[in-house]
């Protein structure tokens, strides 16, 4: 299901292809986030346009509304919300984690409260597949046990023994037609229990395999050491998934490691605070240096936003919160994403990968505050990964 091309001879990204139920994709790829069914701001038509191959799920929102009955009748999460091509779902595991009130950790899942109306439910290996069978997704995610990054040794151990058992347990459960499963590697920044368990889940033969526990609060560095202590121990032939990762810097780093597959809500998130990426860091729109910009968001870029629009009117429609700003800037951010990812694509078949990798690393200057909206992800309720 899973084709490895090529593999760059400086570093270690990978091209790819994984064949799906709905389509393949090819890798390195960026998975729009559509937590509740729909990337936020952003339409299909948009979304195609831009080259989206695949889009992300979330059980635990869907799960809660509009609830399995409805999406069951609607034919499956592809048929209720409209879209052809291939979707990924997330197990659940990270939301109950992080978002729900209250929680006992029982030996075959969640005891946890909604965050919505605080109703008492449980989320378990069982039913996390369940869920994902009834949405139908070309790939599912095993329930897993995503401990924060302040998780003591003991905390961390128990998190990689649990995630093991519910893998093995998610295995056995009945499937979607043509429906993959990947394992999520935890471990935090432990070398030898990211290794245990990355060896350990690999031993289940899932269709792919995914580095859980970043994006969690954590610094760049950790998170990066956290891929490096990885990926060694995943199988070359499989595909490689950093969840809810990261900034378009970050993204070329971590294709140079290896990686084939990302999600990340920061597109769509920083847009609502009026923030763009760029291929030199990040812009705040909003900011009075655009008050008389006529220049587009980006020059150069192709999107619908840039090609139309000027910082200047872009910046008088967040300030007075007419819709069309946030989705101009939310437009212009996810095709951002999705070029840097085609971008890479013909450089790794064209042999060229290291020399963009530079190139992109010398211009592109971090943003210390947008690395510090990605710390909400676990804590923000409207819209998680
Ligand atoms: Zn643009």
């Amino acid at each position: 299901m899973f084709e490895l091309l090529k593999t760059d001879s400086a570093t270690q990204a990978r091209l790819g292809r994984l064949v799906t139920v709905h389509g393949v994709v090819d890798t390195p790829v960026f998975m729009p986030v559509g937590t509740q069914g729909s990337v936020k701001a952003l339409d299909p038509r948009e979304l195609e346009e831009m080259g989206t191959q695949i889009l992300l799920g979330n059980s635990y929102h869907l799960y809660l509304r509009p609830g399995l009955d409805i999406i069951r009748e609607a034919g499956g999460l592809h048929r209720f919300i409209n879209w052809p091509k291939p979707l990924l779902t997330d197990s659940g595991g990270f939301q109950v984690f992080s978002l729900a009130k209250i929680r006992k950790i029982q030996a075959h899942g969640v005891e946890f409260r909604s965050h919505l109306d605080g109703s008492l439910l449980f989320l378990g290996p069982k039913e996390a597949m369940e869920i994902q069978r009834a949405l139908g997704s070309d790939i599912a995610m095993v329930f897993d046990d995503c401990p924060a990054h302040t998780a003591t040794p003991r905390e961390l151990r128990a998190a990689v023994d649990r995630t093991l058992r519910w893998a093995a347990e998610c295995r056995e459960q009945p499937r979607a037609p043509g429906q993959m499963v990947f394992g999520i590697v935890q471990g935090g920044g432990q070398a030898a229990l990211r290794e245990e368990c990355a060896k350990a889940l690999t031993s289940l033969r899932l269709d792919g395999y995914a580095i859980g526990g970043v994006s969690v609060g954590e610094a760049e560095a950790e998170m990066m050491k956290a891929v490096e202590y990885t990926t060694p121990f995943l199988p070359a032939d499989q595909p490689r998934y950093a969840m809810g990762l990261g900034t378009p810097a970050q993204l070329v780093e971590l294709v140079a490691r290896g990686v084939d597959m990302f999600d990340c809500v920061l597109p769509t998130r920083v847009a609502r605070n009026g923030t763009a990426f760029t291929r030199r860091g990040t812009l705040s729109i909003k900011g009075a240096a655009c008050k008389r910009d006529w220049g587009p968001i980006e020059e150069g870029c192709a999107c619908f936003a840039c090609l139309r629009f000027s910082r200047a009117y872009l910046r008088h429609l967040l300030n007075v919160d007419e819709i069309l700003g946030l989705r101009m800037v939310s437009l212009h951010n996810s095709h951002l994403f999705l070029k840097v990812m085609e971008e890479m694509r013909a450089h790794l078949e064209a042999g060229t990968f290291a020399k963009f990798r530079r190139g992109f690393i010398a211009n592109y200057v971090p943003s210390r505050r947008v690395l510090a909206a990605r710390k909400d992800g676990p804590f923000s309720a409207e819209e998680t990964r």
